[in-house]
């Protein structure tokens, strides 16, 4: 039990009682915290408007029991751009819902807050094409909480290249030898951009030309891939416009 402090970003907010806020965080160092924020919701709170969703915050905790309890919070980077567009908002609520879900308390996790810091940051710099860096975020994400889509190579058998049939329980792209009978390839664009969402920096997906029902074929398969991996599909992604 004591004082610790940690940067954090806040995924998700609840009411609690009369005044108070709970407060699911993503912090580098402990991994997912639930914490009080005390009197949030008064006039005059000494908190003010520092703790909202997508906050990137630097924060002081008292460990407590169940729930810790926030003692002080600096704003670092409010992301108030993606909060107040619906667009961008429906696709950062997805990202931070997902990692709601991925992150583990008490354990360090500091590849999972980098990649929702660009995410946010990304998505601040109001892209052209905001559901294909969510989809892009949600590959990675998959990644690093070990369910790496295989895309260079068959998910089946291992041979390299490059395969059409992308197969969600196998974790991959599937050779012809491989694939079941009744599959469906994907089209090479599509396949194109599975590749693109699975890595390098996710600004570079901010601005694609990419015709939209390539984008959002695409988009439906990590949408399946993450469903899959996570047991249950992701509530926010429905309200993306694609
Ligand atoms: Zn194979």
């Amino acid at each position: 039990m004591g004082l610790y402090r940690e940067q954090g970003i806040v995924l998700r907010t609840y009411k609690l009682g009369e005044a108070d806020r709970i407060l699911h965080l993503l912090t580098q160092g402990k991994g997912k915290v639930r914490a009080v924020a005390k009197g949030v919701r008064k006039p005059g709170s000494r908190f003010g408007g520092r703790l909202e969703p997508f906050g990137h915050v630097d924060l002081q905790l008292y460990e407590g029991r169940g729930l810790d309890i926030v003692t002080q919070a600096e704003l670092l980077t409010s992301f108030t751009a993606v909060r107040e567009d619906f667009t961008l908002s429906a696709c950062g609520s997805t990202m931070t819902e997902a990692i709601d879900r991925v992150a583990q308390e008490g354990e360090r996790s500091n590849q999972l807050f980098l990649l929702l810091l660009d995410g946010l940051r990304t998505l601040a710099r109001v892209p052209l094409t905001p559901a294909s860096v969510l989809d892009g975020f949600l590959f990675r994400l998959a990644s690093v909480a070990g369910y790496h889509p295989q895309l260079d190579a068959c998910a089946g058998c291992g041979s390299p290249g490059y395969h059409a049939v992308f197969s969600i329980a196998s974790g991959g792209a599937l050779c012809p030898a491989c694939a079941p009978a009744d599959s469906h390839p994907l089209d090479g664009s599509v396949l194109g951009l599975l590749q693109r969402f699975s890595g390098g920096n996710l600004s570079t997906l901010a601005d694609m030309t990419v015709p939209p029902r390539a984008r959002r074929a695409a988009g439906a398969v990590v949408n399946s891939f993450l469903t899959y991996h996570l047991g249950k599909p992701l509530r926010a992604w429905e309200l993306v416009p694609r």
